[in-house]
């Protein structure tokens, strides 16, 4: 690692301490060089493949964790659902297909898990969601999407 004040090729690690998650390792390093001995910090992080949505169209996308959370966000607008539930919902949707899925995931799987996880938390951000993602053509779709739904919840 070179120093960022002298641009010296050497520097030493002085110490190495896990990040607050977990998921990422600082380190205090010092530059070698007589004339300069600065300090200066550097984080480790995991590196994580990307994972490419693969659109209706072909077209690809990197799976953003981000976008997940402010679309279910959306969709979860006004309803009695925390920002800590939408959190840990998209955490667990992007681990499950993380794990299916080595480097490509079809759009629609995406869409299809979001689904799911939206119609256990919140009915009403749940047909938000799908009234979106489905594009509905028109109000009898969504009607019957509506009609589904509160089918099972009834039994
Ligand atoms: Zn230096």
């Amino acid at each position: 690692m070179k120093c960022p004040y002298c641009d010296a090729e050497n520097t030493r690690v002085v110490e190495s301490r896990p990040g607050e998650d977990g998921t990422t390792i600082r380190r205090r390093r010092e530059c070698v060089a007589e004339d300069c001995g600065r300090r200066f910090t550097t984080y480790e992080r995991l590196e994580q493949r990307p994972l490419m949505v693969v659109k209706k169209d072909m077209e690809r996308e990197e799976f953003s964790r981000e976008k997940l959370y402010r679309g279910l966000m959306k969709a979860c607008e006004k309803r009695p659902i925390s920002a800590e539930q939408v959190e840990s919902v998209c955490a667990d949707i992007e681990r499950t297909l993380r794990m299916e899925f080595e480097r490509e995931v079809p759009s629609s799987v995406v869409g299809e898990r979001v689904m799911e996880a939206l119609k256990e938390l919140d009915g009403v951000a749940y047909v938000r969601f799908a009234s979106v993602y489905r594009e509905f053509r028109d109000v009898e779709t969504l009607a019957q999407e509506v009609l589904s739904l509160l089918g099972e919840k009834r039994k």
